[in-house]
């Protein structure tokens, strides 16, 4: 079995039983980053299905994504909830 490193950061990912090509926090990050994408921006109108709450949540994480490059996994847990809900 191979040994391989993950095609974002290149941290080691031991030995693969899957096909993953990235750890587990490049992967969350990419997708946060489709999520973030997919999701309204608060001047398109799907926006306004979203409560107040999700709204503020989802301006809240944008600001820290694009100032961190991360969410906490609590986070990332929360923004799949509202990009389902908006499927
Ligand atoms: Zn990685």
């Amino acid at each position: 079995m191979a040994v391989d490193c993950c095609a974002d950061c290149g941290v080691s990912l031991g030995t693969r039983m899957g096909g993953a090509e990235r750890c587990v926090a490049c992967e969350r990050n990419r997708l946060t980053r489709h999520y973030l994408a997919l999701l309204p921006e608060a001047d398109e109108g799907e926006h306004e299905r979203l409560g107040p709450l999700r709204r503020k949540f989802l301006a809240s994480v944008r600001e820290q994504f694009g100032r961190r490059g991360k969410l906490t996994e609590k986070q990332f847990l929360i923004l799949g909830e509202i990009y389902e809900s908006l499927r």
